[in-house]
């Protein structure tokens, strides 16, 4: 499970962690002592629905989450609010 804090967002001026449930391609791979040169990882953005409990209304934010090709973005959900 991976979460995300969204601050300050304009709309409601408030902030919110969010609990996001990403799916993930794992690729397990064969590691070759001297080939361990680290890929970058990628960017991909999300746009998704953000639910802000206090002013009762939904927002849509873009979030950038990372990959490389051997953890692939399978799909992203925003499971909800994270309690604190
Ligand atoms: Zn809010």
């Amino acid at each position: 499970m991976e979460t995300i804090v969204i601050s300050s967002y304009p709309l409601c001026r408030c902030s919110h962690t969010y609990q996001l449930a990403v799916t993930r391609n794992y690729i397990v791979k064969m590691i070759v002592e001297n080939q361990l040169t680290p890929e970058t990882p990628r960017q991909r953005k999300y746009t998704r629905v953000f639910p802000c409990p206090e002013k009762n209304i939904d927002f849509q934010a873009v979030i950038i989450l990372y990959e490389t090709s051997d953890d692939s973005i399978k799909s992203v959900k925003v499971e909800g609010l994270l309690e604190e």
